[in-house]
């Protein structure tokens, strides 16, 4: 994988504190969409249509072939994707060659939002096993507009990353106190 830079590799940080496993996890900062690995997933929205934030990011990034390949996505009442499920596309203008869109909880209105939110890492983690991809690249999915705290979401999304050792995941993280997070959960 052609890593942007600061890469914090759990492998490392693991030695530092003694841990005796390693997995293939890595942290971090910056721009997910400039990620050169089999697919980025995006924290997308049910309609799949783009939006704000990292959604938006990708969207401009990959061009407009990104929503017309949404568009096709299997839509029940404009829902083409239920929070906690994934669906994959082509990445078009992007490195990553697919895009893995998933729904996070929205925090405040979640019925239960830890079990949406290791749901949604674990579907987008299933989704490109069964494409044979091996390599993911994760923002802090639900950590932006849909407001989950940072200290909850990590070691959730860290713990489901781990249940899938043949893949090299990374999860790319936008600012300070994203990163401390993820790496305060380690
Ligand atoms: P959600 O609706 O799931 O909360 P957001 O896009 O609002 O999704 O935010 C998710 C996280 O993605 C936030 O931590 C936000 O700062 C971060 N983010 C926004 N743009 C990018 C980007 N280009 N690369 C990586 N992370 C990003």
């Amino acid at each position: 994988m052609g890593f942007i830079p600061n890469v914090c590799s759990i492998k490392q940080i693991r030695r530092g504190v003694n841990y005796s496993d390693d997995v293939p996890v890595t942290l971090h900062r910056g721009d997910l969409t400039a990620m050169d690995v089999d697919a980025i997933v995006n924290a997308a929205n049910p309609r799949m249509l783009g939006g704000g934030g990292v959604d938006g990011a990708i969207h401009r990034a990959a061009g407009r072939e990104l929503v017309e390949a949404c568009r096709q996505v299997e839509s029940i009442g404009g829902v083409r994707c239920p929070p906690g499920e994934a669906r994959i596309t082509p990445g078009f203008r992007l490195r990553a060659r697919w895009v893995i869109h998933t729904v996070g909880p929205v925090y405040a209105r979640d019925p239960d939002p830890p079990e949406t939110l290791v749901r949604a890492h674990r579907s987008s983690l299933q989704l490109a096993t069964s494409r044979g991809l091996s390599s993911v690249a994760f923002p802090a999915i639900s950590c932006g507009v849909y407001g989950y705290p940072l200290h909850e979401a990590a070691p959730i999304a860290l713990g489901v990353a781990r249940e899938f050792p043949d893949l090299d995941v990374a999860f790319v993280l936008f600012g300070d106190a994203t990163f401390a997070a993820w790496e305060a959960a380690l």
